[in-house]
């Protein structure tokens, strides 16, 4: 019988390897692994793109000679900007499944190794417990006043650009109540009308963003300085930098604007 195709997601820590083509970049699809897997690596199947399965592993030292323009590892986020959106999507499905693979190996109560019993499932052979991937969800929200929107510099954001306050949600809280709780604790506003808009798996390990919108309702801008370091409402022709177009956060910028973003989050 002839071997299928498979789309192979190749990770050396968060680094993908992407093949250009000449219809683009991509990456390897072909029978065999492209690169031979390291012992003690599992290989996972995480899926099917275009009818063919997609399939992940993980590599223990970089790949020699792989600097070529033709074969590169890059990161999984500016692998945003070069792969198919539906490969990065899986890319970033492959990068969440290898890393509870990695940090799941031992039961947390017996110590003892776990089997993997399904593509999303592991189980302590001891005291019969499954371990799921951790999906950690954070909440995003454009805070709108007249024309304009609130518009924040996070400590921990990646660079100089302005984001959207956001912020993980605790136990015990619904989704629209961390929402009030993160817009008070970090800006001491309060806000109205909030609406869902829209979600999108966050893979930087394990995360997904909720976003949401919403009016500003009443106080001053007070901003919790271990958590943001500048903040304030800007129109649409005074904007700072903003996030790229791989974020919810530029997806809700971009709606607010009225332009359209490249991502579709269905
Ligand atoms: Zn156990």
């Amino acid at each position: 019988m002839e071997q299928e195709n498979c789309n192979w997601f190749v990770f050396y820590k968060d680094q993908i390897l992407i093949l250009q083509t000449e219809n683009g970049y991509h990456v390897p699809c072909c029978t065999e692994p492209p690169v031979a897997v390291p012992i003690g690596s599992t290989i996972h199947t995480i899926g099917e793109m275009n009818g063919l399965p997609c399939k992940t592993y993980s590599l223990h030292t970089p790949i020699p000679g792989s600097e070529s323009p033709a074969r590169q590892m890059m990161g999984l986020r500016a692998s945003f900007d070069f792969l198919p959106l539906q490969e990065y999507q899986m890319g970033g499905k492959a990068f969440q499944i290898l890393n509870w693979d990695q940090n799941s190996r031992y039961c947390p109560a017996c110590g003892v190794p776990t089997h993997q019993i399904s593509p999303i499932a592991k189980k302590c052979p001891q005291c019969r417990q499954e371990f799921y991937p951790r999906i950690s969800p954070a909440i995003i929200v454009r805070i709108q006043k007249g024309d304009s929107i609130l518009l924040v510099h996070a400590r921990n954001f990646r660079g100089t650009f302005n984001g959207l306050v956001a912020g993980f949600l605790e136990p015990g809280e619904t989704l629209e109540e961390c929402v009030h709780r993160e817009v008070a604790e970090e800006t001491g506003l309060h806000i109205k009308n909030l609406k869902y808009f829209g979600s999108q798996p966050w893979p930087y390990p394990s995360g997904i963003m909720i976003g949401f919108t919403a009016d500003y309702e009443s106080g001053e801008i007070k901003l919790q300085a271990e958590e943001l370091n500048a903040g304030a409402f800007y129109t649409k022709d005074n904007l700072p930098e903003i996030p790229g177009k791989l974020s919810l956060a530029r997806k809700l910028i971009d709606d607010w604007l009225g332009e359209n973003s490249q991502t579709d989050l269905g």
